[in-house]
């Protein structure tokens, strides 16, 4: 089972009300060619879903937003609407505020009942497996059994969604909305089993049952630091401490945490820590505020909830005492030579060492990439596509999601299963 604690992790962003979301509603201009549709990976008719609000016709905007995004409840509160559609609204021209967007999503997808996502009556013969259970996958899940496939989704976790259920920050989506998606594509007809593949199941299994296979299995695990002391008690990856707090409701933060990192997960675990009732909060960066990659809302919103943040510090070791973590060793780094992409290398100042102490250090500096995968052919880390359809080196395989993306949005995962799923119906 898995938890959800209301009282810790409380919503972002409250939810709109009928009166709201009716006064918001009928702001909209409704568009002709409205760049926020187009801003939308997953193309979702945002006008359309937004009139059917302001008209009290609440399963008809569902209905619209999961016609074109079959997790539309999940990114209507995980996407960055901020540099999606709401970025593009035509408002932000006239100086005034955007519409909210994925707040108006969010209250059709919660409020509206009966909405109905019937696969095609006329099932075809094409069977299809799709290896990993987040978001890619239950994508492409969804659009085959419209097309009237066949479709089993692997995965070797107990429950289905990925990173939704188990790495998606719980103020942001709890782990019931990740469920209640996986249980409206269960009531597709998709079929869900728990196994490992190269494991219980095999690839030359798949290949002989399944006309295709569709591969959504994400990243790897988190990359180590690397650094002496780092496999010591009380250091835990960003995604392990975001799925302990969410899977184990005895989970305790430590007292005092040092988050290794300046991207979004590494704004998340600090968050949690923060709610999870930790004294003092530090995140490090080693290069400097401006270029740190996480959204700037995210960091806002981490300053708020008390974060303290470093800039220009590269962690060189873990402290150890009594066999436990506890602190860090940083040298202070100035900005070098660019790199390839033109970003500037942090070079460590000679004699700046210093240290912190804490008893609980989160390194968030991303995910492995796939090294190999299947013999498909590759992309610096991710699995080589043909990105109209999602067709890999090998026909019979079909890719979407983190594998190929290097890790982006929920939103362009729901995309790219979409593409593969109608790439494999145009082919098979
Ligand atoms: S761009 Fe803004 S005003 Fe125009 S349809 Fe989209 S949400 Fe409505």
């Amino acid at each position: 089972m898995i938890a959800g604690n209301l009282e810790r992790f409380p919503d972002l962003h409250p939810a709109l009300d009928s009166q709201s979301a009716a006064v918001e509603a009928n702001r909209c201009l409704y568009c002709y060619d409205a760049p926020c549709t187009a801003a939308c990976p997953t193309h979702i008719d945002v006008p359309r879903f937004i009139k059917k609000i302001a008209t009290g016709n609440l399963r008809g905007s569902a209905q619209t937003i999961l016609d074109a995004n079959i997790l539309g409840l999940s990114c209507s509160r995980v996407c960055p609407v901020d540099v999606l559609c709401e970025g593009s609204c035509v408002l932000h021209r006239y100086n005034k505020q955007p519409i909210e967007i994925g707040r108006l999503q969010r209250y059709a997808m919660e409020n509206a009942r009966g909405v109905v996502l019937a696969p095609r009556a006329q099932p075809t013969s094409f069977r299809v497996a799709c290896v990993g259970g987040g978001p890619a996958s239950l994508s492409c899940a969804a659009e085959l059994r419209r097309h009237g496939a066949t479709v089993t989704v692997f995965d070797n976790r107990p429950l289905p969604g990925g990173l939704n259920t188990y790495g998606v920050a719980e103020y942001k989506l709890r782990p019931a909305d990740s469920l209640r998606e996986v249980e409206m594509v269960r009531a597709m007809g998709v079929e869900f089993r728990q196994a490992e593949v190269g494991g219980a199941v095999s690839l030359d299994q798949l290949e002989r049952e399944f006309d295709f296979i569709f591969i959504g299995v994400g990243l790897g695990a988190m990359e180590r630091l690397g650094l002496p002391g780092d496999h010591l008690p009380g250091v835990i990856d960003a995604l392990r401490f975001i799925e302990r707090y969410k899977t184990q409701p005895d989970f305790r933060s430590g007292r005092s945490v040092i988050v290794i990192g300046g991207g979004n997960t590494a704004i998340d675990a600090a968050n949690a820590a923060v709610r999870l009732g930790a004294d003092n909060v530090h995140l490090f960066y080693r290069r400097s505020e401006m270029e740190m990659p996480a959204f700037s809302f995210e960091y806002d919103r981490s300053k708020v909830e008390g974060v303290r943040f470093h800039w220009m510090a590269q962690p060189v070791a873990i402290v150890e005492q009594d066999g436990r973590a506890a602190g860090v060793k940083f040298l202070r780094t100035h900005p070098g030579e660019p790199d390839a992409k033109g970003r500037r290398i942090p070079e460590p100042v000679p004699d700046s060492q210093y240290e912190v102490a804490c008893d609980m250090v989160i390194p968030a500096i991303g995910q492995t990439r796939l090294t190999a995968m299947l013999h498909l052919a590759m992309d610096g880390g991710a699995i080589a596509v043909d990105r109209p359809t999602g067709r890999t080196s090998n026909p019979k395989y079909y890719a979407g999601g983190d594998c190929v993306n290097g890790g982006r949005e929920v939103v362009d995962a729901v995309a790219d299963g979409k593409r593969a799923a109608l790439g494999m119906v145009n082919h098979g």
